[in-house]
């Protein structure tokens, strides 16, 4: 079992950078687990050399550029990845730490989860392919082959684990990044009060903040 991190996230795909990149602005710790051999998820496996027109303040870019500027973005939180591991279940313990073991016979801890694995699992092996889920076969409420979160934390019906991204569904969720990336700022405010600041967090910006900036090694 490993170190128990404050967050386990599962998947590494565009959501899963964005909000890893949230959570390192507010000093939380994270992991990546992480089915494939590589970060970037979809537009890493199915589209890497495509055209993205809709990012904001970024007119064209490719999917894989998408993905080069979100690792960079993370650089300064010196991520973590777990490569090759698909999760296959994720248990509380009595002491309210998660347990995530993968079908490899690897676990990990963590006081909390992000579940950001998209619609399935890419894997290296025989090829590259994609296992689909069925979120509910791992006792998460959801349809459509994705789990219900409430649009305020992002949590599933498993207090303590959240979903974004293309695993996530709610009324009028559109499975875009912008969506996904939305989804993460607001999530890491609820993973921050429920790990660290048990009162209203006070909005901070990156422009602005010091405590922000020194975290990501821009002013000392
Ligand atoms: C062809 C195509 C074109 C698209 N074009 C656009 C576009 O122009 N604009 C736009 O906004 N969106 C576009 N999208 C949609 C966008 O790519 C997705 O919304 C986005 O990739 C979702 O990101 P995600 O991180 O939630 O999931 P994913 O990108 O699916 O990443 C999930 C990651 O989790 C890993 N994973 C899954 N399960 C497990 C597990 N159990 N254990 C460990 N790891 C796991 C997977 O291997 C994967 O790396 C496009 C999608 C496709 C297919």
């Amino acid at each position: 079992m490993s170190d128990t991190t404050d967050v386990a996230i599962v998947g590494a795909g565009p959501s899963a950078l964005y909000a890893a990149f949230q959570l390192g602005l507010f000093g939380i710790s994270f992991r990546f687990i992480e089915a494939s051999d590589r970060p970037g998820g979809q537009c890493t496996e199915l589209y890497g050399d495509k055209p993205v027109y809709d990012m904001p303040a970024w007119p064209t870019l490719t999917a894989q550029d998408v993905v080069d500027k979100l690792l960079q973005q993370i650089a300064p939180f010196k991520p973590h990845f777990e490569f090759g591991s698909t999760i296959s279940s994720i248990v509380r313990d009595q002491s309210g730490v998660f347990c995530l073991s993968t079908k490899n016979g690897r676990a990990f801890s963590a006081k909390a989860v992000v579940v950001a694995g998209g619609t399935g699992a890419f894997v290296a092996d025989e090829g590259r392919r994609l296992i689909a889920w069925d979120w509910r076969d791992w006792g998460f409420s959801g349809h459509h082959g994705a789990i219900e979160v409430d649009t305020e934390r992002f949590e599933t019906s498993m207090p303590g684990v959240f979903a974004i991204g293309d695993a996530c569904i709610y009324p009028g969720k559109l499975p875009l990044l912008v969506s996904a990336f939305h989804e993460a700022a607001l999530m890491v405010q609820a993973i921050r009060a429920q790990l660290a600041a048990p009162r209203r967090a006070v909005v901070e910006y990156t422009s602005t903040s010091s405590s922000l900036q020194r975290r990501l090694g821009v002013k000392d």
